[in-house]
Formats: structure tokens, C-alpha cells, sequence
């Protein structure tokens, strides 16, 4: 297995963190987004030391950020090695998150549609504007991000929070993400949540059902060729 040594891309980047307040949260972004855009390699060892001292912080907030990124299923700790960047998705895991998302998120979909508020309304016009191409959202993780928000809206939204709960664990956008993103993975999933967004909204209970699972079924389209065995 290989070993991550953070700066080794470009030297003339400065990524030290300022001391500051949010700074926590600053270097978790920065470790996410290092392994969601594979600057961290999967399945790779990540170097506390290495990365304490590329941004200059102490080790607590790496630790503290790696345990999060734990808990979201992007690193493992294995004895003896430490922490290390989670494996890519193969095509197993992949069928799997498909097929599980396929049985709960249509159905929360249409539940949403026939619970729908104002309120729900503009959450989900909000988020599914923010992720529009021409507001060019700054990085693959930060589409990611908006499109982990939206579908969990849509799941809360069902008023079940099992189901909420179960999708939440699945962390399936980062995983998604990691295995392949593309600008225009971004363009045609905007188009599909905003067929998705539309029927929601005007209370479509059988539209919303639909459209999330085309949008569903159209994303695994999209992922399979880069799935390895
Ligand atoms: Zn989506």
C-alpha cells in the first residue's frame, strides 16, 4: 500500500490553515476534499504527521477531522497502519447502493410529494438551484455536498426517519463522487432534480416517484463503466 505525502502535487501551494474560528471544520474540508478528489489516492495510508505539518496545524484537529471522515465512511483505521482513505466503490458495493437506494428513494419521493409544504417548497428550489451549472459550485466535493443535502431534504421530507436514517448512513454521494465526477455528470443530474424538484413541489406524488427513479437509474448509467470488479 502506498503512502499519502501530502504537498507532493505542487510545492508553491500554500495550504496552511489560519488559525481562526471554524478552523476545525476548515481542515476537515480540506482532507475531505483531498480525498474526494483523490489528491489522497483510495485506499491509501494518510499520514497525521504529514498532513499536521503541510497545514500547519497540531495533530488534535487532524485526528479529530479523520474520526469524522470515519464516521462518513471515507477512511478506516486498521491496526498496525492507522487511518487510511477508503477503498473506491467496486462494482458489488455498487449494485448494492443502487439497488437500496432504488427500494427506499422513490418511495420517500412520493411520500415528500404528498407531504409537501411551502416551506419544503423553498428548501428544495433552494438547494436544486444552488447546484444550477452556471453558478459554477466551486469544487466536485462541494456538488457532492448540495447533492447529499437535496436527497436528504427529499428523505426527511417522507416523514419516516428510519428511512432518513438508513439513506444517511449509505454516505452514497461521496462514495458516487469519489468514483467518478465529471462536469457533465452535473449538468444532466441539475436537469433530472429539476424534474424531480418540479413534481415534488406541485405535490406529483407518481411524478416524483418516477422521476427519482430515473434520476436514480440514470446515475448508476453514468457510473457503471467506471466501476473495476
Ligand atoms: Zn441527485
Amino acid at each position: 500500500m502506498a503512502s499519502h505525502l501530502p504537498g507532493g502535487a505542487d510545492p508553491s501551494e500554500n495550504r496552511r490553515v489560519q488559525r481562526s474560528q471554524g478552523f476545525a471544520e476548515e481542515v476537515l474540508n480540506i482532507i475531505r476534499s483531498d480525498i474526494m478528489s483523490l489528491r489522497i489516492p483510495p485506499d491509501t495510508r494518510i499520514s497525521i504527521d504529514h498532513l499536521a505539518r503541510e497545514l500547519g496545524v497540531s495533530q488534535t484537529p487532524i485526528r479529530e477531522a479523520l474520526s469524522m471522515l470515519e464516521a462518513m465512511g471515507l477512511v478506516t483505521k486498521r491496526h498496525y497502519i492507522g487511518y487510511c482513505s477508503a477503498p473506491q466503490l467496486n462494482r458489488k458495493r455498487l449494485d448494492e447502493l443502487y439497488e437500496m437506494r432504488q427500494l427506499l428513494e422513490p418511495y420517500a419521493a412520493r411520500r415528500t410529494a404528498q407531504r409537501m409544504t411551502p416551506e419544503m417548497a423553498e428548501t428544495l428550489r433552494r438547494l436544486s438551484g444552488t447546484m444550477e451549472p452556471k453558478n459554477e459550485v466551486e469544487s466536485y466535493d462541494q456538488f457532492a455536498q448540495l447533492d447529499a443535502e437535496l436527497h436528504d431534504a427529499i428523505a426527511a421530507g417522507s416523514g419516516n426517519d428510519i428511512i432518513q436514517e438508513s439513506l444517511s448512513r449509505l454516505h452514497a454521494h461521496f462514495h458516487i463522487f469519489r468514483l467518478r465526477f465529471h462536469s457533465e455528470v452535473t449538468r444532466e443530474a441539475y436537469l433530472e432534480h429539476e424534474r424531480l424538484v418540479n413534481a415534488l413541489t406541485s405535490g406529483d406524488a407518481d411524478g416524483a416517484e418516477q422521476a427519482m427513479r430515473d434520476h436514480i437509474q440514470k446515475s448508476y448509467d453514468r457510473l457503471l463503466p467506471f466501476a473495476r470488479d
